[in-house]
């Protein structure tokens, strides 16, 4: 199984317009972040973690092929807001998302004309999928179970993804956990995010405590509690600091991910 970071940064991206900051004006590429996005792939499956405003921009870089299903972690803009520009991949055939229900309802709202009956030529054709948290299903050869996180007070998804045929090659990831956007998690959830390769988890900054977003201390503590081997950061916003620096800053088995990440 194969992991590819499509975008690491949070809502606005990094850097952020206007914005003169030592991060914002860097020049080490690994400063630079589009919104928050991933590719898991097998030999035979394709499947991307959420579709925000940059994903035109991130699938330039990547090989044009089908994406077999699309995971939605919820409906904020920064994760759905590139939806219509899957139409190009509908020449595949139509493409299944799978969101809770509130995500479902809201990416329904928000683009009723690739819901209605008799649709405008060439929009994207997108199946909705509702799936619950706990309740495991398959895209191709890729399992997934959807974990419940809450991004302040709002419910939204994590996912726990493995792979289900071919043992992978000894070096290879068989598993890992993919959440965003979590500021608490209930104890229960626990068990379900615990024991896969990798953590990706969000860290927005070290410091200035926020409503929504883990900061760095709290994704460490999560990462120790699920046990990870290895974590990898994501979400992050320019307040966090240059991404050499705050590699330094942190555990030996937890580093910053850049746009462009490969795990295999
Ligand atoms: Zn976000
Ligand atoms: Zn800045
Ligand atoms: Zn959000």
């Amino acid at each position: 199984m194969k992991l590819t970071f499509l975008g690491t940064g949070t809502s606005c991206g990094v850097p952020v317009l206007g914005c003169q900051c030592p991060v914002c004006t860097s020049t080490d590429p690994h400063d630079r972040r589009l919104r928050c996005s991933a590719l898991v792939e097998t030999d035979t499956t394709r499947v991307l973690i959420d579709c925000g405003p940059d994903f035109r921009e991130q699938m330039l870089k990547q090989p044009f092929r089908k994406i077999d299903g699309i995971l939605v972690t919820h409906s904020h803009y920064d994760h759905v807001g590139g939806m219509d520009d899957l139409r190009p991949f509908c020449v595949f055939g139509d493409i299944d998302i799978y969101a809770d229900h509130r995500a479902a309802e809201n990416i329904r709202h928000n683009m009723p004309y690739c819901f209605v009956e008799n649709k405008y030529p060439g929009v994207p054709k997108l199946n909705l999928m509702e799936v619950e948290p706990h309740k495991p299903f398959t895209i191709g050869d890729i399992m997934v179970t959807p974990i419940r996180v809450m991004h302040g007070h709002i419910p939204i998804l994590g996912f726990r993804i493995s792979q289900t045929t071919t043992p992978p090659k000894a070096h290879e990831l068989s598993s890992l956990t993919y959440i965003t956007d979590m500021k608490t998690i209930s104890p229960d959830e626990i068990p379900y995010a615990s024991g896969t390769d990798l953590l990706i988890v969000n860290a927005l900054r070290f410091t200035k405590d926020h409503h929504s977003h883990l900061l760095v201390d709290e994704a460490l503590d999560f990462s120790r509690k699920v046990s990870a081997p290895l974590t990898l950061l994501i979400h992050s916003c320019h307040d966090i600091g240059l991404h050499e620096e705050v590699n330094r800053r942190l555990p030996s088995n937890v580093r910053l991910a850049y746009d462009g990440e490969v795990f295999v």
